[in-house]
C-alpha cells in the first residue's frame, strides 16, 4: 500500500460476515461516507489450534472470489492481506489517515480475546473502533437467567431466546460503495493458498456454490420446497429435507436474522399447509446454534475438554486401525460408511448421520469424541467451533443437555429406520447397490447366493463389521461404569 490518501479513510474488516446485506459493522462504516478499504486478514497464526481446515479453507477461497465481484459490481473492491492481523493494521495504519475501523465480532475464545487487546491498541492510536453483534439473533451477553447465570439446558434457553424482541428489518444490500483510496494494493487471492494442493475437491464442486448471492437462492428454495415438510423430512439423510444452509451461515453469507424474517413472513403470507409447524420447527433448529455460541463463551474451555468433568477419566482407546477404518468409510456398517465418505466426498453430512456416526466412533469404537470433532473440523464445509463442539459433547454425553451416554445408536435400527430403503448407503456406497433392501443395512447377515449375485465379497470390495455392535454396546457400558465411581 501506497502513502497517497490526504483526507480520511476508514476500514472494514471482514471476517465471518462475508455478506454486503444485512451486515451492521459494515452499514455503519458506510454511514461516515468515507473513502472505505473493505479488507480480509487471512491470519492463520490468529486461529491458534481451530486454523480452518481444507474444507473450509476451499469454501473461503470461492467465497472470497465472489465477495470482491459483489463489490466490484458496486464501485469498490476486497482488499486481501495476510499474517497477523495486528501488524497488517499497523502497516496499514502508516500508510492511511485511518479514522474508524469496523468489524463484527467472532465468539471463538481465542479470537474474542485477540481482538478485545487489538480494540484497546488500537483505540490507543486515537483510532475510533465499532464492533457490532452481526452472525446471532441474541448478542450472547443478552440471554442469561434471572439470577444472571448461563444456560445448560435448551429449551429453557431458546423460551428465554423468544421472549426477546428481534428485528423486524433486514437492512438489504447497499447499492453503492464509497472509492477504495487508491493503491490500497490486494494480494491475489491464489497467494493465500486456500486451495487445496492436491485436487481433492472434484465432489466439493459438484455439491456447492459458495457466496452470499447463492445463500440467498439456497434459502428462496428451501422456503419453497422444504419448509412445510421440514419437521418430518429433517431427519431423513435420503431426502433433500433441510436447508443446507449451514456453511453460508458459519461465513455469514447469509445472517441468521435474515432466515428468521424470511421465514416468519412465509408464516405470514404462505398458503401452504404445514408452513408454520415447519417455520418454528426449522427456528428453533436456529436456537440449537444461539445455543453453541451461548455454551462456547460461558464455557471456553469445551472444545478441547468435556463440560461434565467426569469425562476426563474416560479409559479412551487409542488403536489407529478402528480410527481410520471410521475416517475412511469402512467399517462394514452401511450408514456410517455412507455418511464418513458423503463427508470426505461433499465437505457435509446430514445432522442424522453426524450423530450416528458420532455415536459410533464414541460408544463403540471408544474412540474420544476430541478425535472425531478434528475429523469433521478438517473436512466440514461448514465446520463451526461453537456448532461442532456442541455436536460432539452431545453424541458423547458429556456437554450441555446431551445424549446420555448409556443411550447408544444402534446402527442398524437407526439406518433402517430413517433410511428404510437403503437410497443414502446406495449413492454413498456404490458396492452395495445391487444389494436388496432388506439387507442393506446389514450385509453381513445376507445368504451367501445374494452377496455373490449383488456382487459383493465381504472383506474384499466391502468390509464386514469391525466391531460386534451388541459386545461393543456392553464394553460402552462397562467403561461408562469406571468414571461413574
Ligand atoms: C457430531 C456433530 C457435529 C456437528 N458439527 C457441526 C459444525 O461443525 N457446523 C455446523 O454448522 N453444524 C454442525 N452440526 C449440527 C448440524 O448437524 C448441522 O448444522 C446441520 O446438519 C447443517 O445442515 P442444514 O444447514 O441443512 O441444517 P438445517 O436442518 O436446515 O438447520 C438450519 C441451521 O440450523 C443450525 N443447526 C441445525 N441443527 C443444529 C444443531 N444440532 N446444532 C447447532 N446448529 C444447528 C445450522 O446452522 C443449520 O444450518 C453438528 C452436529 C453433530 C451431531
Amino acid at each position: 500500500m501506497n502513502k497517497e490518501v490526504s483526507g480520511k479513510v476508514n476500514i472494514f474488516w471482514f471476517r465471518q460476515d462475508l455478506r454486503l446485506e444485512d451486515n451492521p459493522a459494515l452499514q455503519a462504516a458506510l454511514k461516515t461516507k468515507l473513502p472505505l478499504i473493505p479488507l480480509y486478514i487471512w491470519d492463520p497464526e490468529g486461529e491458534g489450534e481451530w486454523l480452518p481446515g481444507g474444507a473450509s479453507r476451499w469454501w473461503l477461497h470461492r467465497s472470497l472470489e465472489s465477495l470482491h465481484l459483489e463489490l466490484v459490481k458496486r464501485g469498490s473492491a476486497l482488499v486481501l492481506q495476510e499474517g497477523n492481523s495486528e501488524k497488517v493494521f499497523l502497516e496499514i495504519l502508516s500508510r492511511y489517515p485511518v479514522q474508524g475501523i469496523y468489524w463484527n465480532h467472532r465468539y471463538e475464545p481465542l479470537i474474542l480475546n485477540r481482538d478485545k487487546k487489538l480494540k484497546i491498541k488500537l483505540e490507543s492510536r486515537g483510532i475510533r473502533v465499532e464492533s457490532f453483534h452481526g452472525s446471532l439473533l441474541f448478542p450472547p451477553d443478552s440471554v442469561l437467567k434471572e439470577e444472571g447465570t448461563s444456560y445448560k439446558v435448551f429449551t429453557p434457553f431458546w423460551k428465554r431466546c423468544l421472549r426477546q424482541t428481534i428485528h423486524e428489518r433486514t437492512s438489504g444490500s447497499p447499492s453503492l460503495f464509497p472509492p477504495v483510496p487508491s493503491k490500497a494494493i490486494s494480494l491475489p487471492l491464489e497467494k493465500l493458498k486456500l486451495n487445496p494442493a492436491v485436487a481433492w475437491d472434484t465432489g466439493l464442486k459438484k455439491t456447492w456454490q459458495p457466496g452470499s448471492l447463492q445463500a440467498l437462492a439456497q434459502l428462496e428454495r428451501f422456503l419453497k420446497e422444504g419448509l412445510s415438510r421440514y419437521p418430518e423430512a429433517r431427519d431423513r439423510p435420503d431426502q433433500e429435507g433441510t436447508s443446507r444452509l449451514s456453511p453460508y451461515l458459519h461465513f455469514g453469507e447469509i445472517s441468521p436474522l435474515r432466515i428468521w424474517n424470511a421465514c416468519r413472513r412465509a408464516e405470514l403470507t404462505t398458503s401452504q399447509p404445514g408452513i408454520i409447524r415447519g417455520s418454528e420447527t426449522f427456528l428453533r433448529e436456529l436456537g440449537w446454534r444461539e445455543f453453541g455460541y451461548h455454551l462456547l463463551i460461558h464455557f471456553p474451555h469445551t472444545p478441547q475438554s468435556p463440560l461434565r468433568e467426569e469425562f476426563n477419566r474416560f479409559p479412551w482407546r487409542t488403536d489407529i486401525r478402528p480410527l481410520d477404518a471410521w475416517q475412511q468409510g469402512q467399517t462394514g456398517y452401511p450408514i456410517i460408511d455412507a455418511g464418513m465418505r458423503q463427508l470426505w466426498q461433499t465437505g457435509w453430512m446430514h445432522n442424522r448421520v453426524r450423530m450416528i456416526v458420532a455415536s459410533f466412533l464414541v460408544k463403540d469404537l471408544l474412540h474420544s469424541w476430541q478425535e472425531g470433532s478434528k475429523w469433521f473440523w478438517e473436512a466440514l464445509v461448514d465446520a463451526d467451533l461453537a456448532n461442532n463442539t456442541l455436536g460432539w459433547q452431545w453424541a458423547g454425553g458429556c456437554g450441555a443437555d446431551a445424549a446420555p451416554f448409556f443411550r447408544i445408536f444402534n446402527p442398524i435400527l437407526q439406518g433402517e429406520k430413517f433410511d428404510s430403503l437403503g437410497t443414502y448407503v446406495k449413492t454413498f456406497c456404490p458396492e452395495l447397490r445391487e444389494l436388496p433392501t432388506q439387507y442393506i443395512h446389514h450385509p453381513w447377515l445376507a445368504p451367501d447366493p445374494i452377496l455373490k449375485s449383488a456382487g459383493i465379497t465381504l472383506g474384499k470390495n466391502y468390509p464386514s463389521p469391525i466391531i460386534d455392535h451388541s459386545l461393543a454396546r456392553t464394553r460402552a457400558l462397562q467403561s461408562f461404569a469406571m468414571i461413574k465411581k
